[in-house]
C-alpha cells in the first residue's frame, strides 16, 4: 500500500503537522519541507486567510531560497489562523502557545513573515530556544530595519546589468508595495543615482517621471502617510502602475500581481521580484517573450533569509551584508549565465540549480 499525498514529491515534505490548542485558540500548520542541508529555517505567516495550500508552497519556495543561497538550511514554514491586528496581548498569548507546539520539532526554526515581527520572535526564543529574526536587545540582526531584502536586491540588479541593458546610474525604478522591502531597495538603489519614479501601497499609488524627492517621501512614510497622500506627483489608478514607463519594475507587496491578463502591459527592461511568489508562470513567459528580463523571487530576495542564517549563527551585521552581497551576486550571475546557455527562463533555470543543491545535500544522508 502507499499512501499518496497531494503536496509530496521527491524533496518533501518531510513532515505535516496540524496544531491545535483549544485553551488559547491555536490553530496552525507547519510544514517542514526539507531538512537535508541542516534545519529549516521558514517564517511563521500570521493571517485569517492562511491555507494549508500556501503552507505547502512556501515551505518549498523557502527550500529552493536556502538551497540557492547556499545556507545549512533547509526549508520549512508555518502557518497560523488568526488575525495579526488583535490586542498585543491576546496576539502574544498565542505566538507562545504556538511556539510550546512546536517546541519538539527541532529541526524547524521560525523567523517572521507577514503578521509576525521580531517581537514575537523574542517570545518564541524565549519559550523554545530558537528563532531567527529577533530584536537587537536579544542579540538579534533586525533584517526589516537594515533592509537586508533591499539591500540584496539592489545587489541582484547590479549582477543583472551584464545581461540587460540597464543604464547604470539614473534608472527609472517603480516599486509596487513601499513596506519594508520596497522602501530598503529604492533607498539602496537611489546611492547609485537611480529615481523613483513610480510607486504605490495599499492606499494608492503616484508617478513623478522625473523622479520623488525620496528623502521626503521616506519621512512621509515613516509618519504615517500613504503614498497617495504625498504631495509630489500625479496620483494614478494603483492598476496602472503596472504600466509605467521605466527600467526597472520591482513587486514588493503581494502574490500574483503581474497575471496573464496584465504582464503585456509592462514598460520596464527588468522585473526584480522582492514580493515571493510575484508573478505566476504564464506572465513570467509573455515578459520573456517582451524581453522584460525576471529576476527570480527566490534568488533575487534571498538577503533577509541570509541576514536571519548569519544571526543563527552568531555572526554580526556587517557579515550579514557582507554574505548577502558576496550570494546574490553570485547566484543571480550563475543564473542568468545558465538561462542564456540553455535559452530558459531564469526561473527554470534557478529551479534547476537549486533542485541540484538539494538532491546533492540529500545524496550526503
Ligand atoms: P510590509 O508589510 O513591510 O510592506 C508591504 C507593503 O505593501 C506595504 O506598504 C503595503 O501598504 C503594501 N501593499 C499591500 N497590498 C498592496 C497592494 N495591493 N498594492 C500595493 N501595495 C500594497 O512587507 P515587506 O516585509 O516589505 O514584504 C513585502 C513582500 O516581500 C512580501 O511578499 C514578502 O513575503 C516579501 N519578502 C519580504 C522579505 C523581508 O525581508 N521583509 C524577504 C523576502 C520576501
Amino acid at each position: 500500500m502507499s499512501l499518496r499525498f497531494e503536496f509530496t514529491d521527491d524533496l518533501g515534505p518531510e513532515k505535516v503537522l496540524e496544531l491545535y490548542d483549544p485553551a488559547t485558540g491555536l490553530q496552525a500548520i507547519l510544514v517542514v519541507d526539507n531538512v537535508a542541508a541542516g534545519p529549516a529555517i521558514g517564517g511563521v505567516r500570521m493571517a485569517t486567510d492562511v491555507t494549508a495550500a500556501e503552507c505547502f508552497r512556501l515551505a518549498r519556495a523557502m527550500t529552493l531560497k536556502n538551497a540557492m543561497a547556499g545556507l545549512a538550511h533547509g526549508g520549512g514554514k508555518s502557518v497560523i489562523a488568526a488575525d495579526p491586528g488583535m490586542p498585543a496581548a491576546d496576539r502574544s498569548r498565542l505566538i507562545k502557545s504556538f511556539a510550546r507546539a512546536i517546541a519538539d520539532v527541532r529541526d524547524y526554526i521560525p523567523g517572521p513573515d507577514m503578521g509576525t515581527d521580531e517581537q514575537a520572535m523574542a517570545e518564541v526564543k524565549y519559550q523554545i530556544g530558537r528563532a531567527v529574526g529577533l530584536p537587537r536587545e536579544v542579540g538579534g540582526i533586525p533584517l526589516d530595519e537594515i533592509g537586508a531584502t533591499g539591500y540584496g536586491l539592489a545587489v541582484a540588479l547590479e549582477a543583472a546589468e551584464p545581461f540587460c541593458d540597464l543604464p547604470g546610474s539614473n534608472m527609472r525604478v517603480v516599486v509596487q508595495g513601499f513596506g519594508s522591502v520596497g522602501q530598503h531597495v529604492i533607498r539602496f538603489l537611489a546611492e547609485r543615482g537611480a529615481r523613483l519614479v513610480g510607486v504605490s501601497d495599499s492606499h494608492g499609488a503616484r508617478v513623478c517621471p522625473e523622479g520623488f524627492d525620496l528623502e521626503s517621501l521616506l519621512a512621509a512614510k515613516t509618519g504615517g502617510t500613504s503614498v497617495a497622500g504625498f504631495d509630489q506627483g500625479e496620483a494614478i489608478d494603483p492598476e496602472a502602475l503596472i504600466g509605467v514607463d521605466c527600467d526597472v519594475w520591482i513587486p514588493a507587496a503581494r502574490p500574483d500581481v503581474i497575471r496573464e491578463d496584465n504582464a503585456g502591459r509592462v514598460r520596464a527592461k527588468v522585473v526584480a521580484q522582492g514580493a515571493n511568489i510575484p508573478a505566476t508562470p504564464a506572465a513570467e513567459e509573455i515578459l520573456a517573450g517582451n524581453g522584460v528580463l525576471v529576476l527570480p523571487d527566490f534568488v533575487a530576495n534571498a538577503g533577509g533569509v541570509i541576514c536571519g542564517a548569519v544571526e543563527f549563527h552568531g555572526g554580526s551585521q556587517s557579515q550579514a551584508l557582507e554574505s548577502i552581497a558576496e550570494k546574490i551576486r553570485a547566484n543571480v550571475t550563475e543564473v542568468l549565465r545558465r538561462a542564456v546557455e540553455d535559452g530558459a527562463l531564469p526561473r527554470a533555470a534557478a529551479m534547476q540549480i537549486a533542485r541540484d543543491r538539494v538532491r546533492k545535500a540529500m545524496s550526503f544522508r
